[in-house]
């Protein structure tokens, strides 16, 4: 049987990353994705684990190659998936999730139609801003791009067929985990 690909999206700063690391620790049937990126490492960020971090020189040759499943630019830079990240496991029957922005979740659908899209929001934007701040990673300019977008990103949320608004971290992946959970027993 062939695994089930989970996406969970929203705007940057929601806590997609900090609970989507968190369940795949925990849970040994569910993997990550790792994405390629041509955003340049934050402080800490290793190089196949956080991202593939690539020249735009490399990303455009993988693209020309047919190499990724989807991929988008998301504020200045391109991220995108590799085929080589997904298929083989989804054919060992690996459940995988891809932390992905909206552009990316809409293309993914589109060629899984079973994939299941998850939407991850902060309670507000002030919380949002809080929490994009207080990461402590970005500069003011990266930040209030990032909030400018959140605002278009936050209209696929529609599109999206589960929604956590994730105030307590611990209730967000007990949140995801019930989903994955109800959507593998289908
Ligand atoms: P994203 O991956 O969506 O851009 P992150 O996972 O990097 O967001 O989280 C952004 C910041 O918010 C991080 O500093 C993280 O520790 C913090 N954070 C995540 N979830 C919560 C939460 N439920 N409550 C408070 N802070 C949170
Ligand atoms: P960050 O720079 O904060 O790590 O990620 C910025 C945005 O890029 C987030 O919305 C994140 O979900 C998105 N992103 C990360 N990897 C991919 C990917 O492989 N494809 C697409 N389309 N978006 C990605």
């Amino acid at each position: 049987m062939k695994g089930k690909l989970f996406v969970i999206s929203g705007p940057s700063g929601a806590g997609k990353s900090t609970i989507t690391k968190l369940i795949v620790k925990r849970e040994k049937t569910l993997f990550l994705s790792v994405s390629s990126t041509t955003r340049t490492p934050r402080s800490g960020e290793v190089n196949g684990v956080d991202y593939y971090f690539m020249s735009k020189d490399e990303f455009q040759k993988r693209i020309e190659k047919d190499e990724f499943v989807e991929y988008a630019l998301v504020h200045g830079n391109y991220y995108g998936t590799l085929k080589s990240e997904i298929e083989n496991k989804l054919n060992e029957g690996k459940n995988i999730i891809l932390e992905i922005d909206v552009q990316g979740g809409e293309q993914v659908k589109k060629k899984f139609s079973d994939a299941v899209l998850v939407f991850c929001k902060a309670p507000s934007n002030e919380e949002l801003e809080k929490r994009l701040r207080g990461r402590n990673t970005d500069s003011e300019d990266v930040i209030m791009l990032r909030l400018k977008n959140s605002l278009e990103e936050m209209k696929y949320e529609s599109k999206y067929e589960k929604v956590i608004i994730n105030r307590e971290i611990e209730d967000s992946i007990i949140q995801l985990k019930k989903i994955i959970e109800e959507e593998v027993a289908k």
